[in-house]
């Protein structure tokens, strides 16, 4: 048996309760931004390129204010990242992003306490570099100009160069499961930004909220026992590990997707925020949410029109109330 598997009948699980019940929207989480459009794009591409292990299962999680508000990870990077690219919009364009040190981005990370830390600075500092001088390079002068050369494509076609590839040519977007380009592509969707002729090919992202609820579900099995004590006991996995669970999580989630008929984007917010916020690490909320749950306030209209007063999926996940959890697993990388 192969190591890691989908579980269909697990997946159909999933899929009876999504045709059941009205998901909510994708979007984003309200965050005024009034930056001039091609800004903001290039505000993402920057974003999204440094956005992995905010929240690492060792060391520190990327949290602290800004503007008076305590935020954490992507949020918290979003926020910080916002703030700076406001004051200076040309920040985010390969110029800048070419020549950017640790000390200015360590800046920008500090919040308004200056406590705000994130790790390994000095990669990110690398990532956005690399990106900034290929861009230069390459005479893209916004991430516009790759959009426009991919003719609106995410695979390759014939000659051409879609977007995936594109963006593959950028160190911070050379995951060979594609987390960082599918998140920032359905980012540009979503915004109203982009719309592509292959909308199709754009597959789910897979971050670690999304492999910790699919172990937890069990639409993913980890049917080595090696493989699966490291998981449940948050011990490091090896690279190649590492992407044959992520591309397994992705399989369960093209086809929750298509069968569920809900696309990839708003299966991707549904469990991203089910996860983060009701199926996390250490106190998963299987019987209650213990009265301090940050869902979106239209996932909490969800639960209170179905009569759930825990997490949504309690009465179908293989894991509710139960004991030896696991865990996503813990890897060294920058892929997500
Ligand atoms: S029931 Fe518990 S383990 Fe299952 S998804 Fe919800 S919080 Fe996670």
């Amino acid at each position: 048996m192969e190591k890691i598997t989908v579980d269909y009948q697990s997946c159909d699980k999933l899929v009876d309760f999504l045709k059941k019940h009205p998901v909510p929207e994708d979007k984003e989480e309200p965050t005024k931004i009034n930056l001039p459009e091609d800004v903001t794009k290039n505000f993402y591409l920057a974003l999204v390129a440094i956005c992995h292990q905010t929240t690492p299962m060792t060391g520190p999680a990327l949290q602290g204010t800004v503007d008076g508000t305590f935020l954490r990870g992507w949020d918290y990077l979003r926020a910080a990242m916002l703030k700076a690219t406001a004051n200076d919009n040309s920040i985010v364009y390969p110029a800048s992003l070419s020549k950017i040190t640790d000390k200015t981005l360590s800046g920008i990370i500090k919040g308004d306490d200056g406590k705000g830390e994130i790790s390994n600075l000095e990669e990110r500092v690398r990532l956005l570099n690399d990106m900034g001088s290929k861009m230069q390079q390459s005479g893209a002068g916004s991430v516009q100009q790759l959009f426009e050369k991919s003719e609106g494509h995410i695979d390759n076609y014939g000659e051409k160069k879609g977007l995936y590839e594109l963006l593959s040519e950028f160190e911070a977007y050379s995951d060979p499961v594609k987390k960082k380009s599918s998140y920032f592509l359905s980012l540009m969707k979503n915004q109203g930004f982009w719309n592509y002729s292959d909308e199709e090919n754009l597959l789910p992202v897979v971050d670690y909220h999304e492999i910790r609820i699919a172990l937890r579900l069990g639409t993913v099995k980890i049917n080595d026992e090696e493989l699966r004590s490291k998981l449940a006991n948050k011990q490091e996995v090896t690279w190649q590990d590492d992407i044959d669970i992520r591309s397994g999580v992705q399989k369960a989630l093209v086809y929750v997707a298509k069968e569920s008929g809900l696309g990839h984007s708003k299966l991707h917010y549904f469990l991203w925020n089910l996860s983060r916020n009701c199926c996390n690490r250490d106190s998963p909320h299987c019987s209650s949410h213990g009265g301090k749950c940050a869902l979106p306030q239209r996932y909490v209209q969800l639960g209170q029109e179905i009569g759930s007063v825990s997490c949504l999926f309690s009465p179908f996940c293989e894991s509710s109330g139960k004991e030896g959890k696991l865990f996503d697993h813990v890897v060294k990388t920058h892929y997500y």
